[in-house]
């Protein structure tokens, strides 16, 4: 494999000398690719991109950027454009002006700086806004101009922090789009800070799921969300049905889990730990089936429907089994022939390679 363009080794950051807010960081990223830090608030996703950006110095360990260390570099000198969640536009200037900023910090010469202006407004679909004030512009236009701020002086590597959390929904997917298609044009790194798992999965080449300092799985999107390595990271991404148990047997790669009601559950062992151990079952809710044809399934149990809500493209059926366990399906919308009204008796079912054994310490 090639040299990772940007690599952390062993970073550590503790701002009162005690509690490490990362702890232990290794992570490589590749030239060209779409790196997201995703995890919720306090996880040290922040801190790890202000360590990058070189704002915050790491209290241990070696940031590495094109094969060379950077630790000691100063924040202007290390060829990194930024993008905040607050656009950080300057009121007073222009369009032209914030995004030629950086090129004069540079000290780019005049000649040919305005040119570069254009163009780097031209890639974000703002030509013809270069006189314009930020308070003249809407919420998108000015996180726009950020974007062109960022990559007027042409960086490898662009970091992005929470930079959509601002826009409404609508404009927030739109601005993902328009994000994502620079990145392809231009091949340019990204790294991108996030605590929304649609944005992260959408967006990205590969996804760091962050949590208490530490990075719980770096994977793409699809593993990520079909193969979660632990409980923390089948929770945090995507919804899935959560049945806690004990490992009863184990036969590589399958093990047998015993349910708080007795039953017996055949399931994938991701990360089951010994015979004993306690173990969470991870399910998502497309992948259980109602009242399956005979065959289709490894896992078959009685259920009684508690409620059935209509999305559109699918349904949501909330059933009881195991017990107390309340049970989720999505059921596509061209299946919703299978459905019976609340209060019936139904049954559910799903695959065993579905259902996943996972750690329940992270
Ligand atoms: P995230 O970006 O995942 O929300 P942060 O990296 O911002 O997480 O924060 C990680 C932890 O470090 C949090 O507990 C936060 O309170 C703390 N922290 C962040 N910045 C500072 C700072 N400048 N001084 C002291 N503590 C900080």
């Amino acid at each position: 494999m090639a040299q990772p363009f940007v690599q952390l080794k062993g970073v550590q950051k503790t701002y009162d000398g005690e509690n490490l807010v990362v702890r232990d960081l290794n992570l490589d990223i590749q030239e060209g690719e779409f790196l997201t830090m995703l995890g919720p608030s306090g996880s040290g996703k922040t801190t790890t991109l202000m360590m990058l950006a070189g704002f915050e110095t790491a209290t241990h360990g070696e940031i590495f950027l094109d094969g060379k260390p950077i630790n000691r570099l100063a924040p202007e000198d290390r060829n990194i454009g930024m993008v905040f969640q607050s656009y950080a536009l300057f009121p007073h200037m222009t369009v032209a002006e914030n995004v030629a900023f950086p090129l004069m910090v540079r000290g780019v010469p005049k000649a040919g700086l305005a040119e570069r202006v254009t163009k780097a407004l031209a890639m974000v679909g703002l030509k013809g806004y270069e006189d314009r004030r930020p308070a003249q512009l809407s919420g998108g236009q000015q996180q726009r101009v950020a974007v062109s701020r960022a990559l007027v002086f042409e960086p490898k590597l662009v970091l992005m922090d929470e930079p959509l959390s601002a826009l409404d929904k609508q404009l927030r997917e739109q601005m993902q789009y328009e994000i994502k298609q620079l990145h392809h044009r231009l091949g340019v790194t990204v790294v991108y800070v996030t605590h929304d798992q649609g944005e992260a999965l959408t967006m990205s080449d590969r996804v760091a799921v962050f949590n208490n300092g530490v990075v719980q799985q770096l994977d793409t999107p699809e593993r990520l969300y079909e193969q979660p390595g632990n409980a923390f990271v089948a929770s945090f991404i995507g919804e899935n049905n959560k049945l806690r148990g004990e490992v009863m047997s184990l036969d590589a790669p399958w093990c047998s889990v015993k349910l708080a009601d007795g039953s017996l559950i055949k399931a994938r062992a991701v990360a089951a730990g010994a015979v004993g151990s306690r173990t969470m079952l991870s399910l998502r809710p497309e992948r259980i089936v109602i009242n399956p044809p005979a065959g289709s399934c490894d896992i078959v149990a009685p259920a009684r429907v508690s409620d059935v809500t209509y999305l559109g493209d699918h349904l949501r059926v909330r059933a009881q089994a195991f017990g107390e366990q309340t049970m989720v399906v999505k059921v596509p919308n061209a299946s919703k022939d299978r459905i019976v009204g609340i209060d019936h008796d139904i049954q559910i079912g799903w695959r065993a390679e579905d259902c996943h054994a996972l750690d329940v310490s992270a």
